[in-house]
């Protein structure tokens, strides 16, 4: 289903469910409130929330028992330790990104917010809502867990949607958090930090170790297979490529992985010209009257005859001079006879063979070698290949007739690596809002409780927080603003 079609029935379906809820509550609906009571959800305009006790009793109970205490109070002192290394970090780097905006172009930019629709394709909003959801219920956990440990007490857990993007929360026991110690109280506030930082380093593990994780069913470095193309791609079709096609080779250049698949697609553009065998191009010349474009090329062929291609015989020493400067041959049975490539300014090919030049605007004449298939001849631009056609290096053993299982596992992988960093990074700023903000209050009042008393403190803690707040909020409306404008 077309994902805009997608996301307006589920606009509908908002309004309706709202509509409903505000009527049922206008009439005191009795059985329905107690509905709502009992489930623990909260329906809004576009979004809805779900909040349960269910899993207070699990948490305490896995909290207390004696080897995880001494497990989590190590593992929280050490969140603890790697958070308060990052918050220099952080906000060294949201600085830092925030003059990128005025030096350098918005595409190198270390922190940029991402928005589906925006600046992240429509069609990876599943992607994007699986990753918030797992990051932040392993950020909630990790407060609730160092909650327990520190006998703070769990209100309850919940989850909050917001249209189709879903945020996990914890609420804990305000008044119970403020009175224990500070140290104790700043690693229930690092937890959260301390699990995105963990889950992004794993899922980046996973990431690396992919191709050895997946080689059961997948190899990689023997080429690479097409997983999605766009409708309006030139290659895909009748004669042409299809969705799981494993290419090997393009022309001489031998495809292994995605770089190699560039760089091979790339070097048709250097060389662009073909050895071919005197007596086959005597054979296969069509030459008609030789007419000079405006664009310097030389045209030699009839413009009827629409597979044939007009090439230019180039020589090193010149001397061969049997066979005329343009022949008009038929491209394709031409090009399955020839195995070398040559250009025009090195135009070696090997003995008893010469380099011809097609005689193309712009274009080039690819051969595509793909498994288990008889070779593709394609005539047109390097782009239409890198515009159109997305290729994996996940080879399909057996079983999967295509990659797209080890490309959803590879970019939920991605995903995770870079918002679950980015969410660390960005909830340790002291920013309103953030965990930060609750962070840099401790840290003044545990540095400057002797010398401040807590009004000033609280001053002190709300100017960081605001001039922070200002900045990050400064650095993603310039961020945002090519993209929206
Ligand atoms: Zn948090």
């Amino acid at each position: 289903m077309d994902i805009k079609l997608g996301l307006m029935i589920v606009g509908v379906a908002y309004c309706m469910v709202y509509f409903f809820d505000s009527f049922f509550k206008s009439c005191a609906h009795y059985p329905y409130i107690k509905f709502l009571e009992g489930t623990g959800l909260k329906i809004g305009l576009f979004n809805l929330q779900w909040t349960t006790t269910a899993f207070n009793r699990s948490l305490l109970r896995f909290g207390n028992i004696r080897s995880n205490t001494k497990f989590l109070k190590v593992w929280f002192s050490i969140g603890l330790i790697a958070s308060l290394i990052l918050l220099p970090i952080a906000i060294l780097l949201l600085i830092y990104s925030l003059v990128q905006n005025f030096v350098s172009s918005n595409e190198n930019n270390l922190i940029t917010p991402v928005i589906p629709g925006i600046n992240l394709p429509a069609s990876e909003i599943l992607f994007y809502s699986a990753t918030l959801i797992i990051c932040s219920v392993l950020h909630e956990l990790g407060h609730a867990l160092a909650a327990v440990k520190e006998d703070v007490q769990v209100l309850n857990i919940g989850v909050t949607v917001f249209y189709i993007l879903p945020v996990a929360y914890v609420n804990l026991n305000s008044e119970n958090l403020k009175s224990i110690d500070p140290w104790k109280r700043l690693k229930i506030l690092t937890a959260g930090i301390w699990h995105n930082l963990l889950l992004s380093f794993v899922c980046y593990l996973a990431y690396l170790s992919l191709p050895a994780i997946l080689s059961i069913a997948f190899n990689t470095g023997k080429g690479v297979a097409i997983y999605e193309a766009s409708k309006m791609s030139p290659l895909i079709g009748l004669k042409g490529l299809e969705i799981g096609d494993m290419i090997t080779k393009i022309n001489d250049c031998e495809v292994k992985t995605e770089n190699t698949w560039v760089d091979c697609l790339h070097s048709v553009n250097k060389m662009n010209g073909m050895c071919f065998d005197p007596d086959a191009v005597r054979e296969l010349d069509e030459t008609s009257i030789l007419r000079h474009l405006s664009s310097g090329l030389v045209e030699c062929c009839e413009e009827t005859k629409k597979g044939n291609v007009c090439f230019e015989f180039v020589d090193k020493d010149g001397s061969i001079l049997e066979l005329p400067s343009h022949v008009c041959l038929p491209a394709k049975t031409i090009m399955s006879k020839s195995e070398y490539y040559c250009s025009k300014i090195d135009h070696k090919c090997p003995k008893g063979s010469h380099c011809f030049i097609p005689q193309l605007n712009g274009s080039h004449l690819f051969k595509i070698r793909a498994l288990n298939k008889p070779n593709i001849f394609y005539m047109g631009l390097t782009d239409d290949f890198l515009r159109t056609l997305r290729v994996s290096p996940y080879i399909p053993k057996f079983y999967f007739k295509t990659p797209v299982f080890a490309e959803t596992i590879r970019k939920m992988l991605e995903y995770i690596t870079i918002i679950s960093l980015g969410l660390a990074i960005i909830n340790v700023v002291p920013c309103f809002y953030m965990d930060g903000q609750h962070i840099i209050s401790t840290l003044l009042y545990l540095s400057l409780s002797k010398s401040m008393n807590g009004d000033r403190l609280l001053l002190l803690s709300s100017m960081i927080c605001l001039i922070f707040t200002a900045l990050l909020i400064v650095h993603c409306v310039l961020t945002m603003w090519p993209f929206i404008f």
